[in-house]
């Protein structure tokens, strides 16, 4: 029964197959807690990316944030699944420095883990899972099962995807990493205004369309207004092979009107539409006047809205 040559291997092995498939270990009180199955679905991917095995914490909690809040236990810090899958053989948590220890069996500070925690599979299973893509995709179905059924998350979640929560996650880490990368302004108009530390009318632009094989790596994005967004992808402009800002010969904008200042609109009546029984109801407006304009914004409309915190 025994072989001894793959022993090393299979053991750690069938353990992250059968810990994949165990469904009930993840409630708590009753209730999904699914931090550990998103954080092995990323790391997963990580894998097929061909990453290097070991992620130091920082680098994982960025990535992994935007999944944890979309599909994660509300209040949950990243480094919660990181550390704790380490006991199960499969999952190592190396440090290059001190980790000093909470109460009980809590994971380390989680500023000491930015600084010094690294994480991933150990090394034979991280072999093995590298070598069989099969295999990663056994895992990826037992767990993308465990984001399903009854959640303590948003409705909407319980029929997505794994594919929909990398896309998800991919979507505000993209947005983030271009934002980062430029600076929360167009580039083309220089428009940065912000709200609540959150950026408004600004947009991660992808510069290859995602449907025509464009990526959610920084390179192929822009950060753009959400006008010169629109224009960008009308093909209204461009850059040329010297960087330098082209415009489509057939564009005019001359007396067509400027983008104006909200200030200019102070006072005007709200009207149409022209059907009575489309015009916004009172009892939304009222709604909106309390809950967004009495607060200034801090209302989010979606947790999925492009205006997610960058
Ligand atoms: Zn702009």
């Amino acid at each position: 029964m025994s072989m001894p040559r793959v022993e090393t291997a299979e053991g750690p092995v069938d353990h992250l197959v059968s810990f994949c498939s165990s469904l009930r270990r993840y409630t708590r009180g009753g209730i999904r807690a699914p931090n550990k199955p998103v954080t092995l679905l990323w790391a997963l991917d990580r894998v097929a990316r061909e990453e290097p095995r070991l992620t130091p914490f920082a680098v994982a909690e960025v990535e992994l944030r935007p999944l944890l809040d979309t599909f994660g236990t509300p209040g949950t810090a990243a480094s919660y699944a990181f550390w704790r899958l380490r006991s199960n053989g499969f999952w190592e948590v190396t440090q290059t420095g001190p980790l000093p220890a909470r109460s009980g069996d809590k994971e380390p500070l989680i500023t000491a883990m930015r600084r010094h925690a690294e994480g991933g599979f150990t090394e034979s299973v991280h072999r093995r899972l590298k070598a069989s893509p099969s295999l990663r995709e056994t895992l990826e179905r037992l767990l993308e099962g465990q984001l399903e059924g009854p959640s303590m998350y948003s409705p909407a979640s319980k029929s997505n995807s794994w594919q929909t929560v990398r896309r998800l996650g991919r979507d505000r880490a993209f947005r983030s990493a271009v934002f980062r990368a430029y600076g929360s302004r167009c580039v083309v108009c220089g428009w940065g205004a912000k709200l609540n530390g959150r950026s408004l009318a600004l947009d991660a632009a992808h510069i290859r369309a995602v449907s025509a094989g464009g990526s959610n790596d920084v390179d192929n994005g822009l950060p753009l207004c959400s006008f010169h967004h629109q224009l960008f992808d009308a093909g209204v402009f461009t850059w040329s092979a010297k960087r330098r800002l082209m415009i489509h010969p057939a564009w005019q904008d001359r007396d067509r009107g400027e983008m104006p200042s909200l200030l200019d609109h102070q006072g005007e009546v709200l009207l149409g539409p022209s059907m009575r029984r489309d015009r916004a109801a009172e009892v939304n407006l009222a709604w909106h006047r309390t809950h967004v304009f009495a607060s200034r914004g801090r209302f989010r409309f979606s947790q999925h809205s492009s205006a997610a915190p960058s």
